[in-house]
């Protein structure tokens, strides 16, 4: 049987008052510009729900699509049929067929049509029976269905809905702002780039590189992370920051046991000053407070202090298996545990202090001029658009 419609349900965003029309038009922005390969889909908003019009596009990806759309709470496939009694009871059982076996069901009926001879009460139970001597197994729960199958009897068709899908939640990419993510090669950074894009936040990221310490086989891991985070939002910018020359100069000049504080610094205000040139209004980071030496609450405020940009740590509280957990479920784990060592891996003093000092960090970086190599460092920035997978796009998406 033919599909004829998605039904998204906003979930959160429906009870965000006032702004709830800058959060839907976006995820309609969103959801138009992941549906492009499938011309004939169109979308349609409304106040609480959303709806793409099928026009004969075959729904599979669709749906695949719709599991990553942030701003999605759930959504269903609907069928529609005749004002027809027969024609309702098969799509009704078609819809609760679809679902895993053994589930239980419920069937709610709505007639605005009140020319169609049988009321809702009738209805539904004439469907239940129908479905229930045809499914075999599939028991009625009216207080928590599995399947709550809503069929809508208008004035030229009936609408049956089946099973809710779960959406990611969220809010639409793109309706909080845009976020600079420092995007390192491990498993926390993609994973607290996923969360802000989950709140809303649209990201850049930016990569300090060193080479050849660090090589191109590490650039190419950050760049595979930032594409696996674009399937979603939309394609992410990468600034990829040639760091050598400042880290070298840090690493030999700055005394033992400061020397990742100092570099952490640099990153930030590097950070910031790539974030204003572009007109980003925050940095995001993949600490999480006490996971290593630069993660203490003494090193996030002596690092902190270079900036007054709003630092998001989407991973502050969070337990390393709990970040793994979302990093695998998002498919950045494989590519972070791929051995390639980061910029600070190789730098890492072998005791860095874990609560140092500001009077003693201001004294060491007032003695020595790293401006040149600092300003070297942003005209080296290379930009690299990271873009989502080509292969999971329909064949010739880019032409239409
Ligand atoms: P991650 O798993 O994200 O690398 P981590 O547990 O290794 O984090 P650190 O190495 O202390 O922690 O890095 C803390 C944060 O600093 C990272 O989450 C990331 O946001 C940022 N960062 C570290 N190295 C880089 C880098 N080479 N380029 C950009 N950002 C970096
Ligand atoms: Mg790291």
């Amino acid at each position: 049987m033919q599909y004829d419609h998605i039904l998204i349900r906003y979930g959160e965003m429906a009870l965000k008052g006032k702004n709830r029309k800058h959060f839907t038009k976006q995820l309609e922005y969103n959801v138009k510009d992941q549906i492009k390969p499938f011309p004939k889909a169109k979308v349609e908003r409304t106040r609480d729900r959303m709806y793409i019009h099928l026009h004969g596009e075959n729904h599979e990806p669709i749906v695949e699509a719709c599991r990553h759309i942030f701003g999605i709470h759930s959504f269903s496939l609907a069928i529609r049929t005749e004002n027809e009694e027969q024609a309702i009871k098969e799509a009704a059982l078609q819809l609760l067929l679809d679902n895993p076996a053994g589930t239980t069901f419920k069937i709610s009926c709505r007639r605005t049509n009140k020319r169609f001879p049988i009321d809702s009460q009738e209805m539904n139970q004439r469907i239940g029976a129908y479905v229930l001597q045809n499914s075999e197994g599939y028991p009625v729960n009216v207080r928590t269905p599995g399947v709550d199958i809503m069929v809508e009897i208008r004035e030229r068709a009936t609408y049956v809905t089946g099973q809710k899908i779960k959406g990611p939640g969220g809010l639409p990419a793109g309706s909080s702002g845009k976020t600079l993510l420092m995007l390192s090669g491990g498993i926390d950074s993609p994973v607290a780039g996923y969360l802000a894009m989950k709140r809303g936040v649209e990201i850049e990221a930016i990569h300090f590189h060193s080479p050849p310490y660090t090589n191109e086989r590490a650039k190419q891991k950050v760049i595979d992370l930032a594409q696996s985070l674009s399937k979603f939002g939309a394609k992410v910018k990468i600034h990829v920051v040639p760091f050598t020359e400042l880290q070298v100069k840090v690493h030999q000049e700055i005394p033992f046991g400061y020397s990742m504080t100092v570099m952490r610094r640099m990153m930030m205000r590097i950070s910031e000053r790539i974030a204003q040139k572009h007109g980003i209004l925050s940095l995001a980071t993949g600490e999480s407070l006490g996971q290593v030496a630069s993660q203490t609450m003494e090193s996030m405020h002596t690092i902190n202090e270079v900036t007054n940009y709003p630092v998001l740590r989407p991973l502050i509280t969070m337990d390393k298996s709990d970040i793994i957990d979302i990093s695998k479920q998002i498919d950045t784990y494989d590519i972070s545990i791929r051995p390639y060592d980061d910029c600070c891996t190789v730098f890492v003093p072998e005791a860095p202090k874990t609560k140092p000092r500001l009077e003693k960090v201001h004294l060491y970086e007032g003695t020595i001029d790293f401006s040149a190599e600092f300003e070297r460092a942003i005209e080296g920035t290379e930009i690299i658009t990271a873009s989502p997978a080509a292969e999971e796009k329909a064949p010739f998406a880019d032409l239409l």
